[in-house]
């Protein structure tokens, strides 16, 4: 969990900073009113330097940073988008909304991508990739990324979770082609609303920010009413006040992740001592421990799990309770999923299902006190005492 926990005063100087230079709130343009004030623009300049990339687009969220990141790698019919069974329906929405046909992995351990039904899923149709980093692990990075460039696939990271944690040393979202954040008021660090792409390529950036503008090419020769175009587009910017917030939030994001780690550290020396399997972290993970998950048994002991935990005022993050929004097989609502998976596709990812249903997921509090740990500590002793 996450930034909101620090948002303070260093994010209305920020702010006030807009207003006592002109108050101009459009990211673009407006040059003699606004002092060299451009917020949007300094917060992806900050941000690519902090992820290591040399291009960052500010968006207005984590979902419009999945549409803008498969635009800029222009989708044609026919082209089929993989995705994990595990992560935030947006992911799915943003390939439907792409026109692309979205297909679904089923996951491992880590609760992310699992690489080996990757590779199976891939067709002459398959035109790229997107991992999640579910709650903050990485997903098995280092064999996506071989089976995608074996096969010439783009590979994006869907790292709404992920932002602050790394994978080899590599901040995540910058391990594959593109890597797409979410700054809303759950995530890591947020604008309230708001998203962030990042690239590799300068072509790809050029076309995403292009066509996340109405086509814009901000032709530097050319005034903005006369500007160059060379695709269609859409409206997908940033506003000032999101990118001042950013500013300010960028600044705390190693302190969030620290305090994230710390607290889950002290969590996880309490489950030691209990019969429950840790979610595997792949090697060189650092995680961003925005949660904790572990494995029970079976599905009603981390149902029990959970209510002896929400009857000590501690709630569960997803798991086991929302699969609802947050695992494929669920979503019977999608037309076009259904297409692919028939009406019956909760069945279609057993495998997923089943390591799902016997999770139980903590979500993890930057200031953790030592009175939350000795209620967990009770909560699982409950859970447990009885055997189902
Ligand atoms: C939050 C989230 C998104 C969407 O981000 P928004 O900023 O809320 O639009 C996309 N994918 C995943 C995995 C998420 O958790």
């Amino acid at each position: 969990m996450p930034g909101y926990e620090i948002i303070g005063k260093e994010e209305l100087r920020e702010i006030k900073d807009i207003f006592d230079n002109g108050g101009v709130l459009f990211r673009h343009g407006f040059d003699h009113l606004r002092n060299g004030i451009y917020k949007v623009n300094q917060f992806e300049k900050k941000f690519s330097k902090k992820m290591n990339t040399p291009y960052a687009l500010a968006v207005t969220s984590g979902t419009a940073a999945l549409r803008v990141a498969l635009a800029a790698i222009e989708i044609k019919p026919k082209d089929e988008i993989i995705t994990q069974s595990f992560t935030f329906v947006a992911t799915v929405e943003a390939i439907i909304e792409s026109r692309g046909i979205p297909i679904i992995t089923e996951i491992d351990d880590t609760l992310n991508m699992d690489p080996k039904d990757f590779e199976k899923k891939i067709t002459k149709n398959t035109k790229a990739v997107i991992v999640v980093h579910m709650l903050g692990t990485p997903a098995r990075l280092d064999e996506i990324k071989k089976i995608a460039k074996k096969h010439k696939i783009f590979l994006i990271e869907d790292t709404a979770w992920g932002c602050g944690g790394k994978y080899n040393g590599i901040p995540l979202g910058n391990f594959g082609d593109i890597g797409t954040f979410s700054f809303d008021f759950a995530k890591t660090m947020t604008t309230g609303e708001g998203g962030m792409v990042i690239f590799k390529n300068k072509k790809l950036f050029n076309k995403a920010a292009a066509w996340h503008d109405h086509g814009h090419e901000n032709n530097p020769k050319l005034p903005r009413w006369e500007d160059s175009r060379s695709s269609s587009g859409f409206n997908y910017r940033m506003n000032e006040l999101q990118g001042a917030v950013g500013i300010a939030q960028l600044k705390k994001l190693d302190k969030v992740v620290k305090g994230q780690r710390k607290s889950a550290k002290k969590i996880l020396s309490i489950l030691k001592k209990y019969p429950l399997t840790l979610r595997k972290s792949p090697k060189g993970s650092k995680e961003t421990f925005d949660s904790l998950v572990f494995f029970v048994s079976n599905p009603k002991l981390a149902i029990r799990c959970r209510n002896q935990l929400l009857s000590r005022g501690i709630g569960t993050k997803i798991l086991p309770e929302a699969l609802t929004w947050h695992f494929a097989g669920s979503w019977s609502h999608m037309p076009q999923l259904l297409k692919k998976y028939g009406k019956n596709i909760r069945k279609k990812f057993p495998k997923s299902y089943s390591y799902l249903n016997k999770a139980v997921s903590i979500p993890i509090s930057m200031n953790y006190k030592n009175k939350l740990a000795k209620k967990i500590n009770t909560a699982l002793e409950k859970t447990f005492k009885k055997k189902i």
